[in-house]
């Protein structure tokens, strides 16, 4: 019992002493102090009140020119159009837009399919107001595609989708490799492809062709697509529908072969399938320093001793991908490779990744891997002058250029089928061919013109 007056006490004094400390520490919060510098700081009223001061001041103005009436344009009162921002949501639309909450209740109820409650910014809304003010029509972009209605019944709203009318049209497009437009990227670019285009032509040959180490002065490329087009205006490119690559003096040519179940794959021109066991680049080809640079670096590291792999020159943390499936034999660490990982492909074929910043989750030794998988990071660990990737393959435990090496082929097209797939693909082969041509003389063509 004696305990408890003890304890209330010591809260006491707790209390008055925190009162007290408080108290002493008040005084210096107050305005009255001589540092000028916080002050200033520390009121943001000024400010406030002169811009409400402007405001007050701007008022009168406004009213004066539009009379009585409210000053709204009899035409923006009919009709809203507004894109939507970051973070709108339809309410808050409405909200600013000055619609009622009551019209947003009965449209997002007859709106079965959702779209209204994830409106997506950069898309437009149109609303149109009846005499009362309330929602007549809204309209909503879903996409360049479909475009919501709502419309005001005498009770809710009814709500229909309206699907303009695609237009799929073959387009086609060629450009050559040259000093100017060293790589895929730029070259495409400057031929008018979009980067999405640009890295579906990169993978179609992503086996065949280094994109990233191989590509040459006067290597070219063509390729037919399609292009989609509602009311006149290009929103998407489409498939591509056949494709060739001509590198060091190898055409290489990837045509869409559609059979009768609708399944379409890309072969090359002798009905062969495009992949293979082992990608060309265990490092994306967007990610490498220009492979003019490398060349430039090559020779001196090549005099120095002999050097077994390829080397890919790029940013810290650049994704390394395995090149081919098969299982993590080593992923572990020492002074001269840094970081590395060696994969087995079968019984022949071996991977090896070196001067890792780090593996990727779960890269460990006995783990299966798919090609194009992910399974560790570029960087400079080990005997390393800057960060880089270097890759090594091994055949039969002898390294080899997985360039000139021949490598086992996925499944060609059946020869039932052969006959259908050069009858489907011919046109574009020809056409293929026409495009090529055109490049060699606009090469020669731009080549004259700097002549004279
Ligand atoms: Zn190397």
């Amino acid at each position: 019992m004696g305990h408890y007056p003890l304890s209330n006490l010591k809260i006491a004094a707790i209390l008055a002493i925190g009162t007290l400390i408080l108290s002493f520490l008040a005084p210096i919060d107050p305005p009255e102090k001589d540092s000028n510098d916080t002050f200033s700081l520390a009121l943001p009223i000024k400010p406030d009140t002169s811009a409400s001061a402007d405001s007050i001041n701007a008022w009168p103005e406004n009213n004066a020119e539009a009379g009585a009436s409210p000053p709204e344009d009899p035409l923006n009162h009919a009709r809203t159009t507004y894109v939507i921002l970051q973070d709108d949501n339809l309410s808050n639309v409405f909200a600013k837009l000055d619609f009622q909450a009551r019209d947003l209740q009965e449209i997002l109820q007859a709106d079965g399919s959702g779209a209204l409650r994830r409106i997506v910014p950069g898309n437009e809304l149109e609303l149109t107001k009846n005499e009362s003010g309330q929602i007549h029509i809204l309209k909503y972009e879903v996409d360049p595609l479909n475009t919501l209605v709502a419309t005001r019944l005498t009770r809710g709203f009814v709500i229909e989708t309206i699907e303009k009318q695609l237009n799929i049209v073959t387009a086609h497009r060629a450009a050559s490799i040259s000093a100017k437009l060293p790589s895929l990227y730029k070259a495409g670019k400057k031929a008018g492809l979009s980067d999405n285009l640009i890295m579906e032509l990169a993978n179609l040959f992503q086996w065949d062709i280094s994109f990233a180490l191989d590509l040459r002065q006067g290597d070219k490329f063509s390729l037919v697509y399609q292009e989609h087009y509602v009311d006149g205006v290009k929103i998407a490119d489409g498939k591509i529908l056949a494709a060739a690559f001509s590198n060091s003096g190898k055409k290489h040519t990837a045509l869409l072969y559609k059979n009768d179940k609708g399944d379409a794959t890309y072969f090359s021109e002798n009905g062969e399938s495009l992949q293979k066991a082992f990608i060309r680049d265990p490092v994306h080809f967007s990610y490498v320093s220009s492979s003019f640079n490398l060349r430039r670096l090559h020779p001196i590291h090549k005099k120095v001793r002999p050097h077994r792999g390829t080397d890919y020159a790029a940013k810290k943390g650049t994704p390394v991908v395995a090149a081919g499936d098969g299982k993590v034999h080593e992923a572990s660490s020492n002074e001269a490779s840094g970081n590395f990982i060696i994969i087995n492909h079968g019984e022949q074929y071996i991977t090896k990744y070196l001067h890792l910043s780090r593996f990727a989750r779960g890269i460990r030794a006995g783990k299966s891997v798919k090609q194009g998988q992910e399974i560790g990071y570029v960087g400079s660990t080990g005997w390393a002058t800057g960060p880089h990737l270097h890759y090594e393959f091994l055949v039969s435990g002898v390294h080899r250029n997985p360039k000139t090496v021949g490598l086992p082929n996925a499944k060609p097209i059946p020869s039932t089928e052969l006959q259908a797939f050069r009858l489907q693909t011919s046109p574009y082969l020809e056409q293929l061919a026409v495009l090529s041509r055109e490049v060699d003389k606009d090469t020669l063509g731009s080549g004259s013109k700097t002549g004279k």
